[in-house]
């Protein structure tokens, strides 16, 4: 899997452009900057088959629209519970300050449990990890050992749940039995910050002991 970590908007939000040998390629949570997304893929003249997406925030979610025009692609995910945020984001982005953007849905929201994705050469298990947003889902790739997890959990850290209809205990629970379970050396590509492993954030993360 070839792999390329795109920081975008104010927030650094870790947009992971991923592909394979035959340059098929999916993106997860293009939050915004989609000119220099469109850029970065054309550059690399690989073959854009799947837009996907952690959760409803803005930051992660942003330059979806703009994609899936561009390619003709379909954005795949989160779960439905987030579709308020959906919903809401022209409101989200006065609050946050950022670009303009109008409500949209994804092309398909993802079931709670037993959904595989195949996208180019990839596996995709899809998971429901709530806390951070209620519809929140992480991609776990179990062949190639990487998991893209949004704002679940960080290097030394977790998501926050200071918003509307986030839940902490239900974060630590997704973490604990979601999370933990996969194997240590699980790397995980979290929404903002550097990558870490399941192994790692079991023996020192402060919010979650393994
Ligand atoms: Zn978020
Ligand atoms: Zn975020």
């Amino acid at each position: 899997m070839h792999l390329e970590i795109i920081p975008v908007t104010a927030f650094q939000q870790n947009c992971s452009l991923i592909w394979d040998e035959q340059k098929n390629a999916a993106i997860i949570d293009p939050g915004g900057e989609s000119e220099k997304l469109i850029r970065r893929i054309e550059e690399l003249e690989l073959n854009l088959t799947a837009i996907l997406l952690t959760h409803g925030h803005l930051d992660h979610v942003g330059a979806a629209p703009k994609l899936k025009a561009h390619f003709g692609v379909e954005i795949i995910g989160p779960h439905i519970a987030d579709d308020f945020w959906f919903e809401g984001l022209p409101l989200q982005a006065r609050k946050f300050g950022l670009f303009e953007i109008e409500a949209f849905e994804p092309d398909r929201w993802l079931p709670a449990q037993g959904e595989t994705l195949n996208i180019a050469s990839f596996n995709f298990e899809v998971l429901h990890l709530p806390g951070h947003t209620p519809g929140h889902i992480g991609f776990i790739e179990h062949q190639h050992n990487i998991a893209f997890t949004g704002d679940v959990l960080f290097h030394g850290g977790v998501g926050r749940t200071d918003f509307p209809r986030s839940n902490h205990q239900d974060l630590l629970t997704t973490i604990r039995e979601k999370l933990y379970p996969l194997n240590d050396d699980m790397v995980i590509i979290a929404g903002h910050g550097p990558y870490t492993t399941i192994g790692a954030e079991k023996q020192h993360n402060p919010f979650v002991k393994g």
